[in-house]
């Protein structure tokens, strides 16, 4: 059982604003703020590398936390400062050929797209739409038959995002990790809004790789993020940058490490990658399954509140729905409504065509309000928020 009372004492913040606003960054509890309040202390008195020096193994362990969160050996864990940069070093890092192709989801992640569209106009790979099933998740019937192109020595590379930034949505990962294995293809997924909302596991989804970021449901600080890569496909990436963390070298030649180093640089921000090792231990303490399950049924609430105000239209798609909640209000401007509720103490963001547009676009909606909830909100403030939309 979690307690959410005490959760809310830890969370400073809970008791000035309804925070609705998890899906852009969470708010962080308190042993994350002291973490990096305190490291941030110690540097200045200290002298950076003499701190690093001294915390190295607590660096370590926050490698060590965030495998054990997600499945994987940390010596295959990349930090990175977010999870647009994480996604692009693995990205980046695939040797696409004329040819190739890259199978993705109609509600794919704005950054994620610009970059097939970069690949496809330097190396000319094709970019090919999973259709969605009716629910409006990617669809695994389509995805097995589009599997069955014969491609000759091309390869495929499934890309796709497991939960939207713009929907409720969750696509089903275990299910295409499957079907991608069984086809020998790759498989890149986007877990920026699942990580720390739901169960995640590199071994479930089998991905080759899995990106993240600390300060969306995670609870972690800005400006982290990480990248989880399969140790059996290392030695064929080679990164788009790399620099002397990187890769061994001499007067001729340079060797990549094989293992999470491939991916990074030398300098970090050592106080917020801590922080992030705090953020995940939270989130497994608390136990994911438990708070993902909370985290459901709070949004579930928020949509059926929601449905019941005259003129709202919840927006999400989905068979599964996660803590993405998404609507319109007639007559309203959604940025309009968005700074009003601010005003009000109530954070909610505005999601935008350029956020997904394939998905966007065919739907023929230029914005949506966002409201996402996390563990800590409450069904109180969920009435609170609904009672305001009423009378507006
Ligand atoms: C936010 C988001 C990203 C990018 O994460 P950053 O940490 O901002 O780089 C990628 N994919 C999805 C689905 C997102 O919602």
């Amino acid at each position: 059982m979690l307690d959410i009372e005490s959760l809310r004492v830890d969370t400073p913040g809970t008791d000035k604003k309804i925070h609705f606003n998890n899906a852009g960054a969470s708010l962080p509890p308190q042993p994350v703020l002291n973490t990096v309040l305190s490291y941030l202390r110690d540097e200045a008195v200290i002298g950076g590398y003499e701190l690093a020096a001294a915390r190295h193994e607590q660096v370590l362990d926050v490698y060590k936390s965030i495998g054990n969160l997600v499945g994987a050996d940390p010596l295959h864990i990349s930090r990175a400062e977010n999870a647009t940069r994480a996604w692009d070093m693995a990205f980046y890092s695939i040797d696409f050929k004329r040819g190739d192709r890259i199978l993705t989801t109609t509600t794919e992640y704005c950054a994620n797209y610009v970059a097939y569209l970069h690949m496809k106009k330097i190396k000319g790979v094709t970019i090919s739409l999973i259709d969605d099933d009716k629910d409006g998740q990617l669809d695994l019937g389509s995805l097995e038959k589009l599997m069955q192109t014969d491609l000759g020595s091309n390869k495929t590379v499934v890309s796709i995002n497991h939960i939207p930034t713009n929907s409720g949505l969750v696509n089903p990962a275990e299910e295409v990790g499957k079907i991608t294995k069984e086809n020998g293809a790759l498989y890149l997924l986007d877990a920026c809004q699942s990580l720390g909302q739901m169960p995640v596991d590199v071994t479930k989804t089998q991905c080759d790789f899995l990106s993240a970021t600390g300060r969306k449901f995670l609870r972690g600080p800005r400006g982290t993020g990480f990248l989880y890569v399969n140790p059996e496909i290392i030695q064929d990436l080679h990164p788009p940058v790399i620099d002397a963390w990187a890769a061994s070298y001499d007067n001729e030649t340079y060797s990549p490490y094989p293992d999470r180093r491939r991916f990074e640089t030398f300098e970090f921000n050592y106080a917020n990658f801590l922080g992030l090792g705090k953020a995940v231990d939270y989130a497994a303490n608390l136990d994911v399954g438990v708070t993902w399950k909370r985290i459901s049924q709070l949004a579930d609430y928020l949509r059926n509140e929601l449905e019941k105000i005259d003129g709202v239209k919840v927006r999400d798609l989905g068979k599964q729905k996660c803590g993405i909640v998404t609507f319109d209000y007639d007559n309203h401007d959604n940025f309009e409504l968005r700074d009003k509720l601010i005003a009000n103490d109530m954070n909610v963001s505005v999601t935008t065509e350029m956020n997904a547009y394939v998905d966007m676009s065919k739907r023929g909606i230029k914005s949506l309000v966002r409201a996402s909830v996390h563990y800590y909100n409450t069904k109180e403030e969920v009435d609170r928020f609904c009672e305001f939309l009423k009378n507006i």
